[in-house]
C-alpha cells in the first residue's frame, strides 16, 4: 500500500458529501456496473485555533481521514446503523472485508424495511416512509407496498388510483396514460372498457369494434 494514502469502499450507489473541519470530501456511490467504489483518500493537517491569534497545525493521515469519514456517514442512523462504507486494509478489499461488510449491510438494511413495515401497518403514510429505508428495500432487491409511492407510481388523471409508472391504461377507469404504449399493445382506441386493459394485447386487439356495439333490445 502507497504510504500515506488510505481507501474506503462503498458497496452501494448512494454518494455522500462530508464538511469536515479539515476540508470538504466526497465518498462517491458505485456506479451500476461496479460491486463496490474505491474512493483513495490522502492525509491532510488540521488548522487548530489555539487563540490570541495561535494556530496549530495538527497533521491527519490518510486513514484516520477515512476512518472519520466512514465514522460519519455509517453513524447517520443511530446505534448499528451502517451504511456500507468502510476503510479498506489494503488498496483493495479482500473477500473477507467484502463479506463481513455486506453482512453488516444486510442486517442494518433489513432492520430498516422492518421499520418501515411497522410505520407502514400503523400508519399506511408514504410520508413516515424514509428515503433510507426505500434504498434498503432497493438493495435487498424486496417488493413493497409503501416503496412505490416515491418512485414508481403516480395519480391517475382520470380517477385518482395510485397507477404504476409507465402502465399504459388505468386498470380503474380504463383511462389511457400511454397513447403509444396502449396502440402498441392493442388496447387503444378510446372507449375501451376497463376489464380489456387486463387482457393479453392479442385478446384485447384486433378483431374488437372500435365502438360498443349497439345494445339489443
Ligand atoms: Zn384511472
Amino acid at each position: 500500500m502507497t504510504p500515506g494514502t488510505a481507501v474506503v469502499v462503498n458497496l452501494t450507489e448512494q454518494s455522500w458529501t462530508l464538511h469536515r473541519s479539515y476540508g470538504t470530501y466526497q465518498v462517491r456511490g458505485c456506479a451500476p456496473d461496479e460491486p463496490y467504489a474505491l474512493i483513495p483518500l490522502s492525509g491532510t493537517r488540521a488548522v487548530m485555533d489555539l487563540g490570541d491569534k495561535r494556530t496549530l497545525e495538527v497533521p491527519i493521515s490518510a486513514r484516520e481521514v477515512a476512518q472519520d469519514l466512514c465514522r460519519e456517514i455509517n453513524a447517520d442512523a443511530g446505534e448499528d446503523s451502517f451504511f456500507g462504507v468502510f476503510v479498506a486494509q489494503a488498496e483493495q478489499p479482500d473477500v473477507d472485508e467484502l463479506t463481513e461488510a455486506r453482512q453488516r449491510l444486510a442486517v442494518f438494511y433489513r432492520s430498516m424495511v422492518a421499520s418501515a413495515d411497522r410505520e407502514w401497518e400503523r400508519s399506511h403514510s408514504y410520508l413516515f416512509i424514509h428515503d433510507v429505508q426505500r434504498r434498503a428495500a432497493r438493495y435487498l432487491g424486496l417488493e413493497k407496498e409503501w416503496f412505490y409511492q416515491a418512485r414508481e407510481t403516480s395519480d391517475c388523471p382520470g380517477c385518482g388510483e395510485k397507477v404504476r409508472a409507465g402502465v399504459a391504461v388505468c386498470k380503474t377507469c380504463g383511462a389511457i396514460l400511454d397513447r403509444d404504449k396502449a396502440a402498441a399493445l392493442g388496447l387503444a382506441p378510446l372507449g375501451v372498457a376497463p376489464a380489456a386493459a387486463h387482457l393479453p394485447a392479442r385478446l384485447a386487439g384486433s378483431g374488437r369494434p372500435e365502438q360498443p356495439a349497439p345494445r339489443e333490445r
